[in-house]
């Protein structure tokens, strides 16, 4: 069993920060040197790291796995990588990556995993 599944009030209290904060998003002057990396398997799904975004672009993503949300970044050309999503993360769920190119790519391309078996 993944970790975060046995925290039953998880789901819970991601449906109540599915959305992410409204702000206003403000253009990145120049391309972030680092872009968050998110760990499903470790988040517990506290959505601190949504509230803690200036920009609002971090997004409580269901999982492969029924009722687990972990954070998720949709508008990847608004994060300006102040790295202030991973300041309050506890668990070590969420992560500062160099790797900005593959960070992109993996938002964009894939949806929040947990290995199940
Ligand atoms: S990544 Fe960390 S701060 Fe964000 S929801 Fe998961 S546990 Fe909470
Ligand atoms: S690095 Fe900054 S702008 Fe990007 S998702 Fe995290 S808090 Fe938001």
């Amino acid at each position: 069993m993944p970790t975060n599944v046995s925290d039953t009030n998880q789901s819970e209290r991601a449906n109540e920060t599915t959305a992410p904060p409204t702000r206003k998003k403000v253009k990145p002057k120049r391309p972030p040197k680092e872009l968050p990396w998110v760990i499903p398997v470790n988040c517990e799904g506290c959505a601190d790291c949504v509230n803690r975004c200036p920009q609002g672009i971090l997004v409580m993503t269901e999982t492969n796995v029924p009722g687990i949300f972990v954070p998720w970044l949709y508008e990847t050309e608004s994060c300006t990588g102040c790295g202030k999503c991973t300041g309050g993360c506890v668990m070590g769920a969420i992560v500062m990556t160099s790797y900005v190119d593959m960070a992109k790519e993996r938002f964009r391309d894939q949806k929040p995993t947990i290995k199940t078996d």
